[in-house]
């Protein structure tokens, strides 16, 4: 199973879909990027990794940080606590959306995969400083990527701090509704840069992993995060994870994944395997539209959906 010419071959058949995607601008810094670039690497429980492409190319998380800020912030102050301040509900409007933002009573975000809710969820990170906190979020992400060397990229955190006004239009939104409650500027330089944490796709495949095994380290068995917060994680991936795209994503495919508008996909197939996927071509909703295709592949050859 997993036979890397097979994986190759995939690539190349999914970058045939890339001419109808387009490579991120707003964050002035992302429209950089190779539409025609697309890399897979897929970490198995056993230490194999199976690569196609160029896995070396660093990828910027983007709102596949979400996921990680989320356990982070359930690990420092409880499921109950996080959720008064964020809901568990899908929406069907895209990751930026202000829309719903009034609807909802209480006052909250839906979920913390919107940007509102990650912005809820990235202001719960605990430590006295911005810095101090970004140093957590980067030695989590470290140890769930076991790489050391993992940081940010200070051009792409700048490009978006720089251009960032509807953020910051929902940060303040949450702050008249007291779901934040520390100064806007502070919150967006903690979200940017947790934004533009970069790293391989075989890092993301290995934090995908660490998912697909219920938060342990497959290799030292260490508990990186309790299960009962992997789950939570992953239900989330499930039902809003590819924003409103996650409802055909889970009849299509149906594995846990999570997307960023730099085009990459951090994917977790329960017990067998993580994948991290890089190809910046992206869709109308914004997902990696070659990796999606490529997942597709994956899913239907070797039976991947967990439904
Ligand atoms: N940093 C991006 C933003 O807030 C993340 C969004 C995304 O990847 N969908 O706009």
């Amino acid at each position: 199973m997993y036979e890397k010419e097979e994986l190759i071959r995939f690539v190349q058949e999914a970058k045939k879909y890339g001419h109808q995607g387009k490579v991120a601008s707003y964050i002035p810094a992302l429209g950089k990027a190779n539409p025609n670039d697309l890399s897979i690497a897929i970490y198995m429980p056993d230490g194999r990794i199976i690569d196609a492409g160029d896995v070396t190319v660093k990828v910027t998380l983007q709102s596949i940080s979400k996921i990680i800020a989320l356990a982070l912030v359930i690990m420092d102050h409880g499921e109950k606590e996080v959720f008064k301040k964020v809901g568990m509900e899908p929406t069907g409007d895209p990751f930026h959306s202000i829309a719903k933002l009034e609807e909802t009573q209480p006052t909250k975000p839906l979920n913390p995969m919107i940007n509102a809710g990650a912005l809820a969820v990235t202001h719960m990170i605990s430590g006295r400083t911005v810095k101090e906190r970004l140093q957590r979020l980067i030695s989590f992400v470290r140890k769930l990527a076991g790489n050391p060397t993992i940081s940010y990229s200070q051009e792409v955190a700048q490009s978006e701090f720089e251009t960032a006004f509807l953020n910051r239009s929902l940060c303040y939104f949450l702050r008249q509704h007291n779901i934040i409650n520390e100064d806007v500027e502070d919150l967006m330089e903690l979200y940017t840069k947790q934004c533009a944490i970069e790293m391989t796709c075989i890092d993301l495949a290995r934090i995908g992993l660490v998912f697909a095994m219920d938060g342990r380290d497959p290799f030292t068995e260490e508990e990186i995060m309790p299960l009962d917060v992997a789950r939570i994680c992953k239900t989330f991936m499930v039902t809003c994870g590819m924003y409103n795209a996650s409802g055909e994503f889970a009849i299509k495919i149906g594995i846990p994944a999570k997307s960023g508008v730099s085009g990459g996909i951090l994917a977790s197939v329960p017990k067998r395997c993580g994948i991290g996927i890089f190809g910046p071509a992206l869709d109308d909703k914004g997902n990696s539209l070659t990796g999606i295709k490529l997942l597709e592949f994956l899913s239907k050859t070797y039976s991947l959906s967990i439904f």
